[in-house]
């Protein structure tokens, strides 16, 4: 009959719809030949960084720290911290207690503009009275057109970090403290020592190209000059994954491992003294900070990089680089999931085949709605009034395919975090000549807080790709701050030291 027939067509265009979005989900399952390649690859790329010969063209940096020690526990004092580089800038006074091992910490969270952040900085007008330390003005501007110029990036990046210290001062009626700081800065930095820092480049939302190749430490240093109203001893530049290890390490002294998995992507352990191929001496250990978030940018994932992620990375302030990151950490995965979108709207697959103006815009899925939507005690319902909020108009299937993209795209970073992680306690297993190795793994980040199945995952990768390991999660209480804190008061122990 008619009414058969027709119950017949609405069935196969459904069975041919499932199959069209069963392809793209398809392209972000992982199996376990593929993981195991993954984690290989990783353990390759390591010890091309940490060789001198390789280290040059090495996509995974594996940047010296000198960070050699754990606290004692004997640290104390009052220390200022910065945060720089995760999902807020913040300013921190941290007081550690020896002995008892307790910290007191009091944060303010202050906004970075987007014009600074991402260099699309005010244009000046020259000749205004407006002075730029370090610049010079073109000597014969066309006198037609008033010569205009890029205000400083580095100036008023660095300035604003100093006048967010002023008002931390003040409100914690510190004015003209004289206190140690230690500054976390969570991007790549090439370091001679403990409080020498030089910018590699920006990643993650940042982009004041002037930035890079120079010091952070002197930056900062300089901006308080300018200001001149205090005055700071800066005593370490601190990746965000080794304040992490540190804060942890506090705690429990099997903690050699650091893990982000936030705002972006990376890792950092304790490494052998000689196997630092870039670092003098071969006695004991440096805590390497791998910046592994580079891990692909040699083409060595493209098998696994979908079109999704082209699309991504070409609408990214870093084109071709971070690639690994981009496939990982929470700034880019509602990203992905956004591309997919997009694309199953196209095959007319998704919201009545309307592409909203809302699905065009970048950035709407922070992490924080992933981890909502893939919440299983979430029904449908709220699931559409998520998608609701979002300005997503769905229906109940499309709330459904919405929330199958989202745990594709997580559950594949998750994977690909579990088979870093294997790749590295591994090494350490082998370095160590063990046929059984217990290990502590200081963890921070949005993604892996937040997110409903993004820590299990990456757990159970974790214990399928590396069986011979024990390895022990342990979620770090703010360990950028904490940790910069930490180190601080390490190196200020091990300056006195030397000087007596
Ligand atoms: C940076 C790392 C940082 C990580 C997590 C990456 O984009 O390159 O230095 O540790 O993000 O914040
Ligand atoms: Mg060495």
């Amino acid at each position: 009959t008619k009414g058969a027939a027709m119950v017949t067509a609405v069935a196969s265009r459904l069975q041919a719809q499932r199959k069209q979005i069963d392809k793209v989900l398809a392209l972000f399952r992982l199996t376990q030949e593929q993981l195991v390649g993954i984690r290989n690859k990783m353990r390759v790329e390591f010890e091309y960084g940490l060789k001198k010969d390789t280290h040059p063209l090495a996509t995974v940096k594996m940047l010296p720290t000198y960070v050699c020690g754990m606290p004692d526990g004997t640290e104390k004092g009052k220390f200022l911290a910065l945060d720089l580089g995760g999902t807020n800038f913040r300013v921190l006074l941290v007081k550690i207690r020896s002995g008892r091992r307790s910290v007191r910490m009091y944060n303010k969270i202050f906004a970075i503009p987007l014009e600074i952040m991402q260099g699309t900085g005010e244009e000046v007008t020259a000749g205004r009275g407006f002075t730029l330390q370090g610049a010079s003005l073109p000597s014969t501007p066309s006198s037609a057109r008033p010569v205009r110029l890029l205000l400083s990036l580095s100036l008023q990046l660095f300035d604003h970090i100093v006048q967010c210290i002023a008002d931390f001062l003040d409100y914690m009626g510190l004015k003209g403290a004289q206190l140690p700081l230690g500054f976390t800065f969570s991007f790549p930095c090439r370091q001679a020592s403990i409080d020498k820092g030089t910018l590699i480049e920006w990643t993650k939302g940042f982009k004041a190209t002037d930035c890079e190749g120079e010091d952070v430490v002197d930056m900062l240093r300089e901006a308080i000059k300018r200001r001149n109203e205090f005055d700071l001893d800066i005593v370490a530049v601190v990746n965000d994954t080794v304040g992490t290890m540190m804060t942890c390490g506090y705690e429990d002294s099997n903690c050699e491992v650091g893990l982000i998995a936030g705002t972006g992507s990376n890792m950092c352990y304790m490494e052998e003294m000689r196997n630092i191929e870039l670092v003098e001496g071969d006695e004991g250990k440096m805590c390497i900070n791998t910046e592994w978030g580079g891990f692909g940018d040699n083409g060595c994932l493209d098998d696994i990089h979908t079109q999704y992620d082209k699309e991504v990375d070409e609408g990214s302030l870093n084109p071709g680089k971070q690639r690994y990151e981009k496939m990982t950490s929470g700034m880019y995965l509602g990203e992905i999931v956004r591309q997919i979108l997009i694309d199953l709207t196209k095959q007319g697959l998704l919201f009545r085949g309307q592409i909203s103006e809302r699905l065009r815009t970048r950035g709407i899925f922070e992490t924080k709605f992933l981890s909502q939507i893939e919440s299983d005690r979430l029904a449908l319902l709220q699931v559409r009034r998520i998608l609701q909020q979002l300005g997503l108009d769905s229906t109940c299937e499309d709330s459904i395919v919405v929330k199958e993209v989202c745990g594709a795209v997580s559950r594949r970073a998750a994977q690909l975090y579990g088979a870093g992680l294997a790749a590295i306690v591994e090494k350490r297993r082998e370095d160590q000549g063990l046929e059984h190795m217990r290990i502590t793994v200081g963890v921070d980040g949005t993604l892996y807080k937040l997110h409903p199945h993004f820590s299990r995952i990456l757990r159970e990768t974790v214990k399928e790709l590396a069986p011979q390991c024990d390895v022990m999660f342990m979620l770090s209480e703010d360990g950028s701050g904490k940790g910069a804190a930490l180190i601080t008061a390490v190196a200020k122990r091990l300056q006195q030291a030397q000087r007596e």
